[in-house]
């Protein structure tokens, strides 16, 4: 196994534990800033370009006002991430509402805040109308179904059998309904990939909208502002995955603009992403300190985090690399099971993995966590959400999400047997 490299060692993730108990997570801003501008620079041919962070894959405004700085926009499903994006100082159309299923209220708020509409599907175009009112900007999710196989995977799933967006027919027959509605603005957006680890595949879906935005001007005079190709840039979970050529793909979107967006008189068309992964994932890390060692007819480590504090092995059996601090260099000789406390036996980091011997007391870092991390937890089997801390570019640490008490966890239960009891504690 690499030791992949860490920004901080045994002694000062001790120090923090001092003062802040494990399980926790911990985000390195430095790393964050350098990757979101390795992305835009990426992009840096394209003027327009801009990354709208997918607010779901780590919704706190200590980190989003970070991205914020560094000129992202964001992409939201939600009031709560339209109100998180807002208080990060993202406004207006740098704000994606890129929802489905979506109730009314929030297609209002969107409307109020001037948030850019992406409607998931043609009804959309008479709800909106009906409730909001139609902006003069509009965009769509394209779906692009048996067009686009075998794109799909366990996360997003095959676009054939995906919830989301238009069909084909119907974005040419939406667009029509928008333009006789006086809409005078157009976008157009598809999301068909996640955790994609092969660039050659953003550069397909640039073709796909970049023949399409041809295609509407065509055949309904219409002229796309922009292109949103998504988010879905995948990170290396396992360590034999390469990392995304964020390079390749800018260059390779590139070159299908100037094939087939200038010579059909479209230039300048913007390019928007709705990266969330590539950019905090692999530079946020959750803290565990391991509290049990059990042999029965498997060994198991027992930490004293668990899978409410990070779903993703339990739900999807995804891979996160663990680094037993201060022991990177012994051989990895035995082979355990890495497990939370829920009364669930998916509740596991790690199965058969080979690490060093472990001992009670032994810190534990589970890589690849910034993103879809903490946002993934729950409270099931009353298992409370960790902190999060921020290691600043500064070199200082700053904690940017308090751990949930046990009165967080009560807090919406109407008046009742548990508010005495509360009340005579103070946890
Ligand atoms: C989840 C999501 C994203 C971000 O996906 P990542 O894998 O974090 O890049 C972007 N857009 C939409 C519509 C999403 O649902």
């Amino acid at each position: 196994m690499p030791t992949l490299p860490l920004p901080f060692d045994q002694d000062r993730v001790r120090e923090w534990t001092q003062q802040f108990p494990t399980p926790f997570y911990v985000y390195d801003e430095a790393a964050i800033r350098k990757n979101a501008r390795r992305l835009q620079d990426a992009f840096a041919w394209c003027p327009s370009f801009r990354n709208h962070f997918a607010v779901k894959a780590t919704p706190n405004p200590h980190l989003l006002e970070i991205l914020a700085q560094e000129g992202f926009g964001s992409d939201c499903s939600s009031l709560p991430e339209m109100l998180l994006s807002e208080a990060s100082g993202i406004s207006g159309e740098r704000i994606m509402f890129t929802s489905n299923d979506t109730p009314a209220s929030e297609y209002a708020h969107a409307r109020k805040i001037g948030a850019v509409l992406n409607l998931d599907d043609i009804s959309h175009i008479d709800f909106v109308d009906r409730h909001a009112g139609l902006p003069e900007l509009v965009s769509f999710r394209y779906n692009p179904g048996p067009l686009r196989q075998g794109t799909g995977n366990a996360i997003i799933g095959n676009p054939e059998e995906a919830k989301y967006g238009l069909t084909r027919d119907q974005l040419f027959d939406g667009y029509r309904q928008l333009k006789d509605r006086g809409v005078s603005r157009f976008g157009l957006h598809t999301m068909v990939v996640s955790n994609e680890l092969n660039a050659s595949s953003f550069v397909s879906t640039a073709r796909m909208l970049f023949t399409l935005a041809v295609e509407l001007l065509e055949t309904l005079d219409i002229r796309l502002e922009w292109v949103n190709l998504g988010g879905g840039i995948g990170i290396p979970y396992l360590p034999d995955d390469q990392p995304v050529d964020l390079e390749a793909v800018g260059q390779g979107v590139h070159e299908a603009y100037d094939e087939l967006v200038v010579p059909a008189g479209l230039d300048p068309l913007g390019v928007l992403m709705e990266n969330g992964r590539v950019i905090t994932g692999p530079y946020g890390y959750l803290i565990t300190t391991a509290i049990h060692h059990k042999t029965i007819y498997k060994d198991y480590v027992g930490v004293d985090a668990c899978m409410a504090n990070l779903m993703r092995p339990g739900m999807y059996g995804a891979y996160h690399h663990i680094t037993v601090l201060g022991k990177e260099n012994a051989p990895h000789d035995t082979v355990v099971d890495v497990v939370g406390s829920l009364c669930e036996n998916n509740d596991k980091f790690a199965i058969d993995r080979n690490l060093p011997s472990i001992t009670a007391g032994d810190l534990l870092v589970i890589h690849d966590a910034g993103a879809h991390g903490h946002a993934m937890g729950f409270q099931y089997n009353a298992k409370l959400r960790s902190a999060e801390l921020l290691l600043q570019e500064d070199g200082r640490t700053r904690l940017i999400r308090r751990p949930e008490t046990v009165n967080d966890y009560f807090a919406t239960l109407e008046h009742g047997p548990l508010t005495e009891l509360l009340d005579s504690t103070s946890r």
